[in-house]
């Protein structure tokens, strides 16, 4: 077998064991798997393993970054029903490449960001990203700020907003979580939201026994990342 065929088959495999840890999880919760969207996260992955990601079967993909998904959708155009996801940090200044770029723009974090998005004049999903630890790295609105978020968002009919997004300061422990998860929760239903995107690789289950209608997951579908 050749390299690319070996990758694929990995691919495949990681995706198999990706969903039979979601079903797992859903089962114990008692929820269905279709209430839950995989998103494969491919940062720093070139386009062929989304490629691959694709043909395994997979719809839902993650990029962090503009300019780094800018060079690699044009390779990508034909994959088509493929929903691409921005769920990193997207300053203001870059609001309308986001907007021709992804379908669905995932960590919104300021009424200014919403505005810029609507400007932009694209149907797009979109969902805000709600910090809820203390440390500093961590980007996302304050919960203070939602309010005034949401009203961007809602003036606006090209967008659509489907919930809110989370990041808990990492831990190996995956019930370190939980907490932030539960906070999310109860934000999303104080606003009438219905969307939670929360859980990686290493906590996918306890979002998903907290409510989680997205998961984000990289490296337990594509190993660990390439070195910029
Ligand atoms: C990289 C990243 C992920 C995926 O993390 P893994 O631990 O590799 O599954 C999920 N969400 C966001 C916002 C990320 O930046």
């Amino acid at each position: 077998m050749d390299s690319v065929l070996r990758e694929t088959s990995a691919i495949r495999e990681r995706v198999e064991a990706v969903e039979s840890r979601i079903r797992r999880a859903a089962e114990r919760a008692g929820r269905r798997r279709e209430e839950i969207t995989l998103i494969a996260v491919t940062k720093k992955f070139p386009a062929p393993v989304i490629r691959e990601a694709y043909d395994a079967g997979l719809r839902h993909f993650g990029e962090n970054y503009v300019q780094e998904f800018e060079q690699k959708s044009p390779e990508l155009s034909d994959l088509s029903g493929a929903i691409f996801h921005l769920i990193g940090r997207l300053q203001s200044n870059k609001a309308r490449r986001a907007a021709a770029l992804f379908q669905s723009i995932d960590a919104v974090d300021s009424a200014r960001l919403a505005t810029r998005l609507a400007q932009a004049g694209r149907s797009l999903e979109v969902m805000i990203e709600v910090k809820l630890s203390d440390e500093e790295t961590k980007s996302g609105a304050a919960p203070e700020q939602l309010p005034e978020i949401i009203e961007a968002l809602n003036r606006s009919a090209n967008l659509k907003l489907l919930g809110l997004m989370t990041m808990p300061p990492w831990s190996e422990d995956p019930e370190i979580s939980r907490p932030y998860f539960r906070k999310l929760r109860e934000l999303a239903r104080r606003y009438g939201l219905t969307g939670l995107s929360m859980g990686m690789s290493h906590d996918l289950e306890v979002g998903i026994e907290e409510g989680a209608t997205h998961v984000r997951v990289g490296t337990a579908l594509f190993g660990r990342r390439p070195k910029e």
